[in-house]
């Protein structure tokens, strides 16, 4: 099977580890950072969705290579807060730890439900092509402490349905087993063997 090399349209290297242990057992699939492209891209993310902001992060890569690139934009909705911080996750509080924005979270929410869900689009692009949406939600809860390890934003305060440890608690294996993200990558790599691609 020819080589498919797929550039991860992300500078959050977090992301960019998950896809590649999400795509390890494919392999002939070659992920790409931007780094590794020289690609130099920061796009403004102002979209209302999930899905309009990885479209602009998609677009913002297709426009300079004539590789496949996957865009994910996602982030924690809390029910109670009106999904917040949704597709703010990344921007509330920046330049505050993780820590500290998780403990605001928590002062939001004294005395209000804690469902939460983790939610991801990805998008697959081509130069020209057009493009395709893969969506993943986890329900879940927010959790009474910041707690586990492993991971990255969110993931010491969520707790996936099912579950009784968060998702940084968890460990990547597992995580990336049952994450939003692994979600819509289960549904991208169901498209990418329908079109004979991996
Ligand atoms: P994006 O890179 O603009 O899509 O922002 C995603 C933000 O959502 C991240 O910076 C985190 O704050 C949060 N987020 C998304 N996925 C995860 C995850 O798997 N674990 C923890 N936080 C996440």
């Amino acid at each position: 099977m020819k080589n498919l090399v797929i550039v991860i349209s992300s500078n959050n290297k977090n992301k960019l580890r998950e896809y590649k242990e999400i795509f390890e057992p494919y392999k002939n699939v070659i992920i790409k950072s931007l780094s590794e492209m020289n690609i130099d891209v920061d796009p403004i993310e102002n979209g209302n969705t999930f899905q309009e902001n990885s479209l602009i992060k998609a677009n913002a890569v297709t426009n300079l290579t004539d590789e496949y690139v996957i865009a994910d934009d996602s982030g924690l909705e809390i029910l109670a807060l009106d999904n917040f911080p949704g597709i703010h996750s990344s921007r509330f509080m920046k330049g505050h730890t993780y820590q500290e924005k998780c403990q605001a979270i928590f002062d939001m929410l004294k005395d209000k439900k804690r469902d939460a869900q983790f939610h991801c689009v990805i998008t697959l692009a081509k130069h020209k092509e057009k493009p395709i949406f893969f969506e993943g939600i986890v329900p879940g809860h927010i959790s009474d402490i910041f707690t586990g390890t492993s991971g990255f934003g969110y993931d010491p305060i969520f707790i996936p349905d099912g579950f009784t440890k968060t998702y940084a608690e968890l460990g990547e294996e597992e995580k990336n087993k049952i994450s939003h993200r692994a979600k819509a990558s289960e549904k991208l790599i169901d498209y990418l063997k329908t079109n004979k691609l991996i």
